[in-house]
């Protein structure tokens, strides 16, 4: 399990164009970095197109997961939106956690955009520090 995950605020503007940009409709994609660093956001389409589920493009992820491994990364993360809530990540996104990163889930319960990370491991989420790097 990971504790934390650093973000340097341009990767988290970033992923906040794209939920924004994507709202009402869930938003998604993958963060690669090494060690708890993360270096490069990939946007991935909801090929769901829904308001309260995401289902990402398996082109595109395949695509993705190509990119991070000739790149000599790993997949730290995986995030998506709740534009109409909740903060914290669902039952539905307990169940379908298929990969062991971190799962930020991008809300915005008092207007502007929020990230909160879990780590979800045998159907238990357990909240995971986001640390912000200043550049
Ligand atoms: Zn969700």
């Amino acid at each position: 399990m990971i504790s934390s995950l650093t973000l340097p605020q341009s990767k988290i503007n970033e992923m906040i164009r794209h939920v924004e940009e994507q709202a009402p409709l869930e938003a998604c994609g993958l963060l690669a970095g090494k060690n708890d660093g993360v270096e490069k956001v990939i946007l991935i389409r909801n090929q769901a197109q829904s308001l309260v589920r995401f289902v990402m493009d398996p082109y595109e992820q395949l695509e993705a997961f190509e990119w991070i491994e000739s790149h000599g990364l790993d997949l730290l993360g995986i995030f998506h939106s709740h534009p109409a809530g909740p903060e914290t990540v669902s039952r539905t996104d307990i169940a379908q956690a298929a990969y062991e990163v971190v799962h930020i889930i991008w809300s915005r319960p008092n207007g502007p955009w929020i990230a909160r990370g879990f780590w979800i491991e045998n159907g238990q989420a357990t909240e995971v520090n986001l640390l912000l790097l200043d550049k």
